[in-house]
């Protein structure tokens, strides 16, 4: 009574409420959350890979903080790291396994689930043979969670029809690394963006994406002495480029054609570090007689939009820096031709000399939290540890450690992402095995995903909220998520990053190894060859360890114990190296081809397969908001994320703009040939240029993945996310924008500071002074 007359009159000043209480370990808390312990954990979302504590009160999950320890984040987070805690207890946690009966899903007993399913799979097997069962895997698993769901699906169900969502992110960069280097595995440490002279960021849109790398950026003057040129290539001026000293507007998806111009001018010029290219390449005459007769600038400005004098002043920044990175994200690696965009940012690399050495290096980031350790264990693409199917040498180590027949390891790959959807469309696969990813709103093309869904005899989901996925399965597998489960996680620069566990698993959830585990035990013999000594995650990281010895991505100098203590190590970590390696491909690390030598590809640009014309004249990338994660499903009832970016929008040019008579806040119609979305709200800005338009890919009520194309790259798969030919539709303008003459050359709308050419050194030269550990 009291505190509602204190109410009425205005004097409730919430006192309790927003009380402060002094904490030992973060300083002032509030104390109506004051926690009773701090766990050392690892960041769930992204491939930063930030290091934190999470506070725990009654077995809740109450405070995210930075720990100002870890050499990643020092103590920084990001808007979605600060409230990760509040994303463990949203309301639509899935609490127990479910199975739909009358076409609803009802909550069953873990054993009814199991039974249901193992049956069925059984049953398909039966009938259409051991690979009519396709599972896709996803790179928010902890590496203990997919390699154990790796064995299960390869060894136990004996399908390789797996492949995992990473494939929508960054298969392009595995298989650019692979074809560069011999071996996927990105050779840099983040640390490298703080003495490298020249940073060039294409298609990578860090302070949204990453913004925590803006913090090693921010620490190079003071270590170098002087301010890094930085170089931002992007279609769209992002917030990245607000960074930039050159800002380079490429026209949509032509930077596998700028990077060759670059090569050309280098060559001409002479800058290239032929001392490093006689000792540490192949293929050189072939590549430079391949540059010098297709990409010289007058061609090379014609695709791309930018002038010549600006190709010269980025060819002469990068080539005259002591040290260059280049770093790239999902622009490089959504596109039809990403995997040989990804060859092309290593032949500039290589051609350069700046790769193995402190400050220099083509660092591919990578998006979801897991996604590096997907590559190295997942058993997807490629086998555990970096091993190639093919090789018998390599299915005979696995076989051993295992303990196992040789004969039950396959001997090739099985369908990727794409092609298992073909195949369901088909009627080749009959049975789908979905884990912690939603593909009813990331999969591009989301029409003839759907239909070629509905033929499936059963979709399982295993996740550990309802996503729009998760309501279309016929069986769900409950899933713990972050903080209740225990097990590493790699990030961008090979950090192998322990995450804690700090809660119980949710209502009747479990962990996803554990799922995996105790569903083996449903088929015969499986759990006892595969998982007998499996009983904590723990003992699966041992067995990773061994699995990794001696490879490129070896573990088998690492502990939880040291992780938790060193704030993550960076792989290869074994006797040779027991504190982890900064840098891949230094003087005492061979590239992983036969010869030791890096390879220099001849590869092409292409254009556009789907051009914007006609009905459809406007180019749509599309891309993501920090304050968002993916497809929403972690961050969707966060209201402190929501409230920063609610709904979904499309960025146009004030050009654009003026054609279709709206403004911002007005709503449009976009649409391809694949599909349409209303009501969408409208943002004019500078940030994307003329004939373009940006929409994130976050919002299931928007999606804007039911116009993108399904067009794919023909090595990694990886989908061409980032253009499709749209039209936008307006009230006012109903018929939409017709464009009469296309635009051939663009524009630099932003440029200052651009450095200039430092007396060409040699390799030799140059790196006297960058010390290795
Ligand atoms: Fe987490 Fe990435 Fe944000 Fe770091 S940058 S707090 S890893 S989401």
């Amino acid at each position: 009574m009291i505190d509602k007359i204190k109410k009425i009159l205005g004097l409730d000043i919430k006192n309790d409420k927003y009380a402060l209480i002094d904490d030992e370990m973060f300083g002032k808390v509030a104390k109506a959350k004051k926690p009773e312990r701090w766990i050392r954990s690892t960041c769930g979302y992204c491939g930063v890979g930030c290091g934190l504590y999470i506070g725990v009160k009654d077995d809740k999950a109450v405070y995210t903080k930075g720990d100002p320890a870890h050499p990643v984040n020092m103590g920084t987070l990001c808007p979605k790291g600060v409230s990760e805690h509040k994303m463990v207890h949203s309301f639509d946690r899935i609490k127990s396994p479910m199975i739909k009966k009358e076409d609803k899903l009802t909550e069953v007993s873990w054993d009814e689930a199991f039974r249901h399913t193992s049956e069925k799979f059984k049953e398909i097997q039966k009938r259409y043979g051991k690979k009519a069962i396709a599972v896709i895997s996803t790179g928010q698993f902890l590496t203990e969670d997919f390699y154990t769901l790796g064995k299960f699906v390869q060894l136990g169900l004996g399908t390789n029809n797996y492949c995992g969502n990473t494939t929508l992110c960054m298969a392009s960069a595995v298989m650019g690394y692979k074809h560069s280097f011999g071996s996927d595995g990105p050779p840099a440490s983040y640390e490298d963006f703080s003495h490298a002279d020249t940073i060039m960021l294409i298609g990578a849109n860090i302070a949204d994406n990453h913004p925590i790398l803006k913090l090693h950026i921010a620490k190079n003057k003071k270590i170098t002495g002087k301010k890094p040129t930085i170089i931002v290539i992007d279609p769209r001026y992002s917030k990245t480029a607000n960074m930039a000293d050159i800002f380079v507007p490429i026209k949509p998806r032509t930077d596998l054609a700028l990077i060759n111009g670059l090569c050309y001018i280098i060559f001409e010029q002479g800058w290239e570090d032929e001392k490093f290219i006689k000792e540490r390449t192949n293929g050189y005459k072939k590549f430079k007689k391949h540059i010098l007769t297709k990409y010289p600038p007058q061609d090379v400005a014609q695709i791309t939009g930018i002038d010549i004098k600006t190709l010269y002043e980025i060819a002469r920044v990068y080539a005259g820096a002591n040290r260059a990175l280049s770093a790239w994200t999902m622009g490089v690696n959504q596109s039809s031709i990403g995997t040989d965009t990804v060859s092309a940012i290593n032949n500039l690399a290589l051609i350069t000399g700046n790769i193995g050495k402190k400050g220099a290096a083509p660092f591919s980031i990578t998006g979801q939290c897991n996604a590096m350790g997907t590559r190295e264990f997942g058993f997807t693409s490629s086998m555990p540890g970096y091993r190639d199917f093919s090789s018998k040498k390599d299915r005979q180590e696995l076989a051993k450690i295992w303990n196992i027949s040789e004969e039950l390891i396959p001997q090739s790959r099985g369908y990727s992402y794409p092609q298992i959807i073909e195949a369901i469309d088909k009627g080749e696969i009959k049975a789908l095995w979905i884990t912690a990813t939603n593909p009813f709103v990331s999969y591009p093309n989301q029409k003839k995903l759907k239909k070629a869904l509905k033929k499936l005899e059963i979709m399982v989901v295993q996740d550990a909220f309802m996503s729009e996925s998760a309501k279309e399965a016929d069986v769900i597998f409950a899933a713990a998520t972050w903080s209740e489960k225990e097990g590493v996680y790699t990030n961008s620069e090979r950090r192998c990053n322990l995450a804690k566990q700090a809660l119980k698993p949710y209502a009747d959830s479990m962990s996803d190894a554990n799922i995996v585990i105790e569903f083996s035990k449903y088929f015969d013999g499986i759990y006892e060859m595969l998982f007998k000594d499996f009983k904590t995650p723990e003992d699966i990281f041992e067995e990773i360890k061994e699995v990794s010895r001696g490879r490129l991505c070896d573990y088998s100098g690492m502990s939880y114990e040291l992780l938790e203590k060193r704030g993550g190590i960076q792989w290869p970590c074994n006797q040779k190296y027991p504190k982890g390696k900064k840098r891949l491909y230094s003087d005492d690390i061979d590239f992983a081809t036969p010869n030791g030598k890096a390879n220099l590809l001849c590869v092409e640009y292409k254009s556009l397969k789907e051009q914007s014309s006609g009905d459809f004249p406007l180019t749509l990338n599309t891309g993501r908001t920090v304050e968002q994660w993916h497809t929403r499903t972690k961050t969707k009832n966060i209201r402190i994320l929501n409230d920063l970016a609610p709904k979904s929008w499309c960025e146009i040019n004030p050009k654009d703009a003026r054609k279709l008579q709206v403004k911002s806040g007005d709503k449009i119609t976009i649409s391809s040939k694949r599909g349409s979305i209303d009501e969408l709200l409208v943002k004019v800005t500078e940030c994307v240029r003329e004939g373009t338009c940006f929409v994130p890919f976050h919002f299931a009520d928007k999606p804007i993945n039911d116009l993108t194309v399904d067009e794919f790259d023909p090595y990694s798969f990886e989908p061409n996310f980032k253009q499709c030919a749209v039209q936008i539709k307006s009230r006012k303008v109903p018929e939409g924008i017709v464009i009469k003459d296309k635009e051939i050359a663009g524009e630099i709308s932003y440029r200052k500071n651009a450095a200039t050419l430092e007396e060409k050194t040699t390799y030799k030269e140059r790196s006297k002074n960058d010390t290795e550990n």
